[in-house]
């Protein structure tokens, strides 16, 4: 078994051969917390979350960080717009982050570092650069010296002046403009921490370098975060810690693939931006998540479609492609994830016990086994040599750059092999062989193995109801009789009656809208 990861350094599939052996450090660039969390944030959390259960269950040891970055322009602009601490808002907004990523089941994350609480770390950092000639200070203020830095570009191709950098006053201070900044002064009313270059607060850049250098060392073995990343802020992560250090970052920097909105334009990403137009469209994408038809906040969208559909959603494209996430894709999945659970009433029926039970909920990691147990024997038992020869192709897949796109086809195949033997063999009737039984346990252990892997099915599906999601949803399913009933009128050029359903929806709030061959809604106060 060796697991193949695709390096964006080299832009090839290389052997995971970590830097010590049976352990895997892992860096993923976190939120920036100064708003409520959308979907396009969780694209990463999901990914990265299953890659560790795979890389533990395949017996490594695996530390994983997600940084949280609780001081920055918009955190303040936020907390004066709502007058309150900027240590407010950044509370509010992690707890909102980490309640969703919950609700998705992401529970793997070892430490969640925040930058105001490393504030040593990340001035000692710049202090080793300056002293190493690679960072100067200007009048409370401190850049990295791009012209030192002979290798700045290898991970994106990029040249520095094409960073979107300080402008300003700032901009005036640095020796060249692809500078960047490592420490800003404070300018007034903001919140600062003390420096030798005085007052002031570390820049986004500097903070991945510093902590991810505390917790997982000058040489760590995975860097990820979304492609968009990938330049200026990787790159400038890797200008800091390899000068710094004069040695590799990372060994494998590992980027996924965004999300885009079906119809509604992209909701989470910036990849799609011209070079150098500014980095932070975060609001922007917020902002159009939540005009597009139906989707309301990441939590009502949790409330609505429960964690597992949207999880099964993220995992079902390629970590690398575009994640394309629409009405349609969520219906999909929503009947895909069906198939599984009505599969597991029927186990229920049969074994009197719940599926979700299978294996040792009290292992933290929820793994039933471990692939380092070795390969399962079927001992020429006809089903079990089924399920073994599709987890191999599984675990060939996921050893293949982490494919959950096509690895989730095998646990469907499972889902048949094992309902055909529960017909064959008459399992929901009482006078069932023992042996058969046995092996259609047997059986259901590998299909809980691997679903574990994707962190799918190991709680039992959120009911959805009882609160505002469940109204959302019914509401969803009128105004589509709505809109097809004006659809209609409007075919027969009733225009009167089409005008009186547009007219009297807008009564009540709501407003439709003609779109490219179909119509949306949304109420009058999101917009
Ligand atoms: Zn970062």
């Amino acid at each position: 078994m060796t697991i193949q990861i695709y390096n964006t350094l080299t832009r090839n599939k290389e052997p995971l051969e970590p830097v010590h052996p049976g352990r895997i450090g892992i860096y993923l660039c976190g939120p920036t917390v100064y708003k409520e969390a959308h979907i396009g944030h969780m694209v990463g959390p999901v990914i990265f979350d299953c890659i560790k259960r795979y890389l533990t269950y395949s017996g490594f040891e695996v530390t994983w960080i997600v940084n949280i970055t609780d001081v920055d322009d918009k955190l303040i602009a936020q907390s004066q717009e709502r007058g309150i601490s900027m240590n407010q808002v950044a509370t509010e907004m992690t707890m909102d982050y980490c309640a969703n990523l919950l609700a998705l089941g992401v529970d793997q994350i070892t430490h969640l570092p925040k930058a105001t609480e490393n504030m040593d770390e990340i001035i000692q950092f710049i202090q080793d650069l300056i002293e190493k000639r690679f960072a100067y200070a200007v009048d409370g203020d401190v850049f990295f010296d791009v012209a030192q830095d002979s290798q700045y570009g290898k991970l994106s191709n990029r040249k520095a002046e094409d960073q979107q950098g300080e402008g300003g006053g700032a901009a005036a201070k640095k020796r060249s403009s692809g500078d960047f900044a490592l420490w800003k002064a404070a300018k007034q009313n903001e919140p600062s921490w003390e420096s030798p270059w005085g007052p002031g607060r570390p820049g986004w850049h500097i903070e991945c370098s510093a902590m991810s250098r505390r917790i997982l060392g000058q040489t760590f073995d995975i860097h990820g975060g979304g492609l968009d990343l990938m330049f200026p802020h990787h790159e400038n992560e890797i200008a800091q810690s390899e000068c710094c250090h004069g040695q590799p970052m990372a060994k494998y920097w590992v980027h996924n693939g965004l999300l885009r909105a079906g119809e509604a334009g992209k909701i989470g990403g910036r990849a799609d931006r011209q070079q150098g137009e500014p980095q932070c469209d975060e609001e922007e994408s917020a902002q159009k998540m939540s005009r597009s038809k139906g989707a309301g906040g990441l939590r009502s969208q949790i409330a609505r479609f429960g964690g597992d559909r949207i999880r099964f959603c993220l995992l079902r494209t390629h970590y690398r492609s575009t994640i394309v996430f629409s009405d349609e894709g969520i219906a999909e999945a929503g009947t895909a994830l069906d198939k599984f659970y009505t599969f597991f009433e029927r186990y229920e029926r049969i074994t009197s016990t719940s599926f979700y039970l299978t294996g040792t909920p009290t292992d933290p990691r929820r793994l039933i086994r471990r692939r380092a147990a070795g390969d399962f024997d079927p001992a020429g038992d006809g089903l079990l040599i089924e399920l073994k020869n599709l987890r191999d192709s599984y675990l060939a897949k996921m050893d293949d750059d982490f494919n959950t796109g096509a690895a989730v086809s095998d646990l469907f195949q499972m889902l048949s092999v094992l309902n055909k033997f529960i017909d064959d063999q008459k399992l929901e009737d009482s006078s069932h062989d023992s042996s058969a039984m046995a092996s259609f346990l047997r059986g259901c252990e590998t299909l809980r193995e691997l679903s574990a892997i994707l962190g799918l099915f190991l709680k039992p599906p959120q009911v959805v109801g009882g609160g505002s999601g469940d109204d959302d949803r019914v509401l969803d399913d009128v105004m589509r009789v709505m809109i097809d009933l004006r659809t209609a009128a409007r075919e027969k050029k009733d225009f009167a009656t089409a005008d009186q359903i547009r007219d009297r929806l807008g009564e009540l709030g709501i407003v439709l809208e003609d779109r490219k061959g179909e119509t949306g809604w949304k109420r009058q106060a999101e917009s």
